[in-house]
C-alpha cells in the first residue's frame, strides 16, 4: 500500500493523477489533497479517496471546506502553513502539481519528510533548483520528473551514463500562435492564447505555451534537474507533439521518447517507477499520423527562449527573478493591462533591473532568499507595467 498526497489536486495534473489512483484504489492510501478555490471538487475527491486531510490554500474558504466535508472523516484545513504541514505528513509519494512559485515551499516540505516527489511544478526547479536537489539529497528523498519532456529525457537515459550524453532536444508544439504572423501577436487576446492545439492543461501553462515561456522554464528545468550545460539543451518546434524529447549520445545516436499527448503517461511513469504498469493511454497509430515535422524556433518570435539562455548561464537567484516576473506579466496580460507581446518586454526589463549584482545572484539559495527575490521581482514587474501604461 503506497501512501500518497496530491498538492494541486483540483488542477489539470492533479485530476489526471486522481484518475490513475482511482483505477487501483487498493494500491493507494491517500494522505493529503490540496486545492485552491474549487472547494466542491476538493471535498468530493477527498471523500471519495478517503483522504486524511483536505487543504485549501485560502484561509477565507475554510468554513466552506468544513461545510463540504461535514459528516465525513476528512479533516479540513486552510492557508499556506496548513498546506506545508499537509505536504510534510509522512507519505511515500507526493505529486507536486500546484501552479507557480507557490508550489516551492510545499514541495520542499515533502522532500524534508523523505518522500518521492513527482514534480510537475517546474517552477520549483526554475526558482530554486540547487535547493530542491540539496534538500532531496540530505533527506534521502527523490525527485521524479512529471513534465512530459523531462520524463521523456529521464526514460531515455535509463541505463545510460550521463557522461555519454552530448545533448538533449526538448520539443515544443509551438502553442496557440505557432502559425500566426509575428505582427499579429501583439493583438492576441487572452481567449486566443488559452486554447492549445494538442494538450489540455491549466490556463496559465497554456498561455505560457503560446508565448514559449513554458519552454523557457523547461530549458532551465532541464539544466537544474539533469545538470546539462546550456549549450547541450536545444529546442525544436514539433507540431504533432508525439516526440516529447530526444537525448543525443556521444556516439551520435539519438533516443526519442514517443507517445500521445496525454499527461497520464508521465504521471503514471512517476507513480509506478521503477516499474512500468499498464496505463489508460491511447496506443499511437504512427501510420495514421504519417509525418512528423521538426523545425528550429524563430528566436525573434520567442524572446523567452533567449532569456532562458541568460538565466541558465547566470543561475543563482536569476531563476526566481525570471519566474516571478513571468508570473506577474501573465497576471497583467490575463487582466488586460498589457498585450501578449508585452509579457516578453516586462520580463526582460525586470531581469535587467534585478540581476545586475552577480554576487547577490550567486548567494546560496534558501527558501527565504528565494521568496524575498520572488517578491522583489513581482513588485518590479508591477512597476514596469505601471511605467509602460502611464
Ligand atoms: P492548474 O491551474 O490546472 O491547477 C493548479 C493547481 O494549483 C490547482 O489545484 C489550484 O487550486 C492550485 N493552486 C493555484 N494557485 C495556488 C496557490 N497560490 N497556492 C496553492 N495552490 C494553488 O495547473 P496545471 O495545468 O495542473 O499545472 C500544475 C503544474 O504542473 C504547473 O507547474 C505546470 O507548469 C505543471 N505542468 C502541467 C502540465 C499539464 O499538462 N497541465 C504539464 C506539465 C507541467
Ligand atoms: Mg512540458
Amino acid at each position: 500500500m503506497k501512501r500518497v498526497s496530491i498538492l494541486g489536486a483540483t488542477g489539470s495534473i492533479g485530476q489526471n493523477t486522481i484518475d490513475l489512483i482511482r483505477r487501483a484504489p487498493e494500491d493507494f492510501e491517500v494522505v493529503a489533497l490540496t486545492g485552491g478555490r474549487n472547494i466542491a471538487r476538493l471535498a468530493a475527491d477527498a471523500v471519495a479517496l478517503g483522504a486524511d486531510v483536505a487543504v485549501t490554500a485560502y484561509d477565507d474558504l475554510l468554513p466552506d471546506l468544513r461545510a463540504a466535508l461535514a459528516g465525513s472523516e476528512v479533516e479540513a484545513a486552510a492557508g499556506s502553513a496548513a498546506l506545508i504541514e499537509a505536504a510534510g505528513r509522512p507519505a511515500h509519494w507526493v505529486m507536486s502539481a500546484i501552479v507557480g512559485a507557490a508550489g516551492l515551499a510545499p514541495g520542499l516540505a515533502a522532500l524534508e519528510q523523505g518522500a518521492t516527489l513527482a514534480l510537475a511544478n517546474k517552477e520549483s526547479l526554475v526558482t530554486a533548483g540547487p535547493l530542491m536537489i540539496r534538500t532531496a539529497r540530505e533527506n534521502h528523498a527523490r525527485i521524479l520528473p512529471v513534465d512530459s519532456e523531462h520524463s521523456a529525457i529521464f526514460q531515455a537515459m535509463v541505463g545510460e551514463e550521463s557522461a555519454a550524453v552530448s545533448r538533449v532536444i526538448i520539443t515544443a508544439s509551438g502553442g496557440a500562435f505557432r502559425d500566426w504572423p509575428l505582427a499579429d501577436l501583439e493583438r492576441a487576446t487572452v481567449a486566443e492564447a488559452s486554447s492549445h492545439p494538442n494538450w489540455a492543461m491549466g490556463q496559465r501553462i497554456t498561455i505560457d505555451s503560446a508565448s514559449m515561456f513554458n519552454k523557457a522554464l523547461e530549458m532551465i528545468e532541464a539544466r537544474e534537474f539533469f545538470g546539462f550545460t546550456p549549450d547541450q539543451i536545444e529546442v525544436l518546434i514539433h507540431p504533432e507533439s508525439v516526440v516529447h524529447a530526444l537525448v543525443g549520445f556521444c556516439d551520435g545516436g539519438l533516443m526519442a521518447h514517443v507517445g500521445p499527448p496525454d499527461m497520464r503517461h508521465a504521471i503514471g511513469y512517476a507513480l509506478h517507477w521503477p516499474q512500468r504498469q499498464a496505463l489508460p493511454v491511447e496506443a499511437l497509430d504512427l501510420a495514421a499520423i504519417g509525418t512528423l515535422n521538426f523545425r528550429a524556433p524563430d528566436i525573434a518570435r520567442y524572446p523567452a527562449l533567449r532569456l532562458a539562455r541568460e538565466v541558465m548561464e547566470m543561475r543563482g537567484l536569476s531563476g526566481a527573478v525570471f519566474n516571478a516576473a513571468k508570473e506577474r506579466a501573465l497576471d497583467h496580460f490575463i487582466a488586460g493591462r498589457i498585450g501578449f507581446s508585452d509579457m516578453n518586454v516586462v520580463v526582460e526589463e525586470v531581469l535587467t533591473r534585478l540581476t545586475r549584482d552577480p554576487e547577490e545572484m550567486n548567494a546560496t539559495l534558501t527558501l527565504d532568499c528565494v521568496s524575498r527575490m520572488d517578491h522583489l521581482a513581482r513588485q518590479s514587474a508591477d512597476q514596469v507595467v505601471t511605467e509602460r501604461n502611464s
